[in-house]
């Protein structure tokens, strides 16, 4: 281009958006958000754009306790190339069912301050784990899709995606794809376990033939290991979520209060109920995927993928082979091979 001259920008630029000609599956994001996140959320969203929604155009499903503003509305639209579209959570779907006491519920997030448990004294964030284990699926702007993946404020993407993830959902019968996997606190989750096994006397039709328990537990059941898929990314069948086994296992855990009465996370439950209702095979790792969530990284260690997905990332900062990750034991108990070097990657 001539730099000595005005540039006339029309002449140069691509005016109409590139547009997928291929068949695209029944998906969309979804992103759980206050208005106040929106400048966080603009970054996630220009990432996830740009690594690999302007290739596509999926839509994307905001959702919010509160109205949104004109300006979150107007700030997201202009970034995404695929349709918008903005739910108000009924106050059902946020709010203390009946059976809950709600005296008990403040007397823990109480003791939970005194203790420094991270959220452990905030009513919203209970609100939002319970929200995000049994309500989003069935906010009326989801029924049209098959897959969602979950985008949260200011994450990264490191690495190029070029193709349809959903596609590949679809085509390989998973139902449940992560990145990375971590350890639960302890505390936060008491009687989770002890829950979820008499929901499983009272409910053994539910428990898949060929489910993933060794991954949420290493004496078969007994006690829960704390692994879980980190579930602020999620690219997961709604299919999964809407079935009668994870309805029964969200209502029986409701009724349970241990969304007030403790702090239990949607993280938790979510894979919980992946490794016992879905047949193993249905669950997928997304080692390719470069993503950043607070504080931890996924930044694949096979310099071929890395380089080959134009990941901007350090593979020194990979948290899949870490102690902390429950990741190596997802490859070993499914015999997946692992990357050359994971090794150097454990400290
Ligand atoms: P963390 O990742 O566990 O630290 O929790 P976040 O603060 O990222 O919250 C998880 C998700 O829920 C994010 O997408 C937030 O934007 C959203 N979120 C958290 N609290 C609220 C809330 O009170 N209202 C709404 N509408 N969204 C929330
Ligand atoms: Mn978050």
């Amino acid at each position: 281009l001539p730099t000595d001259l005005p540039v006339d920008h029309n002449k140069y630029t691509r005016l109409l958006p590139f547009k997928y000609n291929g068949k695209k599956e029944k998906a969309t994001f979804v992103t759980l958000a206050r208005n106040s996140d929106l400048y966080g959320l603009i970054n996630s969203i220009k990432a996830v754009e740009d690594r690999f929604n302007s290739k596509f155009q999926y839509d994307w499903v905001f959702l919010n306790d509160e109205e949104f503003s004109d300006e979150f509305k107007k700030t997201v639209t202009a970034l995404i190339s695929g349709e918008t579209k903005f739910g108000l959570i009924p106050n059902e779907h946020w709010s203390y069912p009946s059976w809950i006491d709600k005296k008990r519920a403040a007397d823990t997030r109480k003791t939970m301050k005194e203790k420094n448990i991270i959220y452990g004294d905030s009513e919203s964030y209970r609100h939002m784990c319970r929200y995000e284990s049994g309500f989003f699926w069935r906010h009326p702007l989801l029924d049209e899709y098959e897959y969602y993946w979950r985008v949260e404020p200011d994450i990264k993407m490191y690495c190029d995606i070029d193709y349809d993830v959903f596609k590949f959902m679809k085509d390989n019968k998973k139902k449940y794809g992560f990145t990375i996997t971590i350890h639960e606190f302890r505390d936060t989750i008491e009687t989770l376990w002890e829950t979820t096994r008499e929901f499983l006397s009272l409910y053994p039709q539910h428990i898949h033939k060929n489910n993933m328990l060794d991954f949420v537990s290493d004496d078969n059941g007994k006690t829960y290991n704390l692994c879980h898929f980190w579930s602020n990314f999620e690219i997961a069948s709604l299919k999964f979520l809407r079935s009668q086994a994870y309805r029964d296992y969200f209502d029986y855990l409701d009724h349970a209060g241990g969304f007030f009465y403790e702090r239990w996370g949607d993280a938790p439950v979510h894979s919980i109920a992946a490794s016992l209702f879905l047949d193993r095979d249905e669950i997928h790792h997304f080692e390719g995927m470069g993503y950043y969530h607070g504080p931890y990284h996924q930044c694949p260690i096979n310099d071929q993928i890395r380089l080959h997905n134009k990941c901007a990332c350090n593979p020194n900062d990979d948290f899949t082979w870490k102690d902390y990750s429950c990741t190596l034991k997802y490859y070993d108990i499914n015999n997946i091979t692992k990357p050359d070097g994971w090794k150097d990657h454990t400290g």
